[in-house]
């Protein structure tokens, strides 16, 4: 028999690393029953496309068994379509996913993982629940990544490097020379992460395709992600480039069967109706100029974005803006006492955060 004593666990064991780690915190939706637009999680507000909606349909004919484990058709069309031979790719359940694999195959405790703050919220979470030691170098002030002082601050227990670009929430890019120069300064025992999660938004010819880059660097991962461009965020499908010792590794460390045979045939198909989603893509680039443009005439001061989304740099006055926006019929996504960052949605989504934007700067 089990004995009872005062000093009886309440329950299990669970690691002290957890404590005080914050869960990720979604964007808000829109309040039930409202007819907010939604503008707080850099989704794509078009619906999918009939292809693609027709294979994610066949394929959920057959959920009663489990997905492809390898992702095997959906590899060889990504490298087919991205000339990154199938050996150099993975996976995931999300670019999150990935993301979580990365910091999993490389750094424990002792370990630390640096990246910009502020950027993508899930980066201090993902280290912290592998153990490790997150190092947040500020961005400048005008809202970009600090390499020098990132470079700088790589120690040796350094085990990898975020780099977000475009970076979330900021929308800042990094230029190639900038990137080339980082990347020539870190150990080379060191994984340099390109988070291109916005990729196909970037316009600045100075900001390199990241699949570019990996090619003669081993020690650079590049993650994409089907969520954002691609339109299927709600499928959780990922996709990382990078040299054979960290593909192995990530599909080592992966969820076994994480990416659903939904997720892998909508991807396929989205790869397929591709021009009609990148034409989607400029007409949300467009609504981005016009949205900054708006914001700047307003006098505003907005960095410059080659994300799907603004940022706004709001202090103290974050949360009151937010409610604004959002009783004007535009959800938005504050980050209390810094800022708020703004997805660029539909035409008529736009005008309402535009709107509620110019209103509350005449009542300052
Ligand atoms: N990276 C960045 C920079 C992001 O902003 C996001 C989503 N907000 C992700 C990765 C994760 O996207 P997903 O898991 O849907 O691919």
């Amino acid at each position: 028999m089990r004995p009872t004593s005062s000093q009886e666990p309440t329950g299990p064991r669970l690691r002290p690393a957890l404590e005080g780690i914050p869960s990720y915190r979604p964007g808000r939706p829109a309040a039930p029953g409202s007819v907010a637009y939604k503008l707080s999680s850099n989704e794509n507000p078009y619906p999918p496309l009939p292809g693609v909606m027709e294979a994610a349909t066949a394929a959920a004919a057959s959920f009663n068994r489990y997905p492809d484990m390898m992702c095997s058709a959906l590899l060889t069309a990504l490298s087919e379509r991205f000339s990154v031979p199938v050996t150099h790719l993975a996976t995931g359940t999300g670019s999150v996913g990935i993301a979580q694999s990365l910091v999993q195959s490389t750094a424990g405790p002792g370990d630390e993982v640096m990246y910009a703050w502020r950027s993508f919220e899930a980066y201090p979470i993902i280290t912290r629940i592998a153990g490790a030691t997150p190092v947040e170098v500020p961005l400048t002030p005008g809202e970009e990544h600090d390499l020098d002082a990132m470079a700088e601050a790589v120690t040796g227990r350094t085990r990898l490097i975020f780099v977000c670009t475009p970076n979330n929430p900021t929308g800042t890019a990094i230029a190639r020379p900038a990137l080339e120069r980082f990347l020539d300064r870190v150990p080379s025992d060191v994984l340099v992460v390109l988070d291109e999660a916005y990729r196909e938004f970037v316009r600045d010819e100075r900001v390199p395709d990241g699949l570019e880059i990996y090619r003669d660097r081993p020690n650079v991962c590049v993650l994409r992600t089907f969520s954002k461009a691609y339109g299927l965020a709600g499928l959780r499908v990922g996709f990382a480039a990078a040299h054979e010792p960290v593909a192995a590794a990530l599909r080592k460390t992966a969820v076994p069967f994480g990416v659903s045979q939904i997720a892998q045939d909508a991807a396929i198909a989205s790869l397929r109706g591709e021009e009609a989603l990148l034409e989607r893509v400029a007409a949300l680039v467009a609504e981005r100029s016009r949205v900054r443009s708006e914001l700047l005439e307003q006098g505003w001061t907005v960095p410059p974005t080659e994300a799907n989304f603004v940022w706004l740099r709001l202090g103290e006055d974050t949360e009151e803006f937010a409610a604004a926006c959002s009783a004007a019929g535009a959800v938005v996504r504050p980050f209390p006492g810094e800022g708020a960052r703004v997805t660029i949605g539909e035409r008529e989504a736009n005008d309402l955060f535009l709107k509620a934007a110019a209103g509350f700067r005449k009542g300052r």
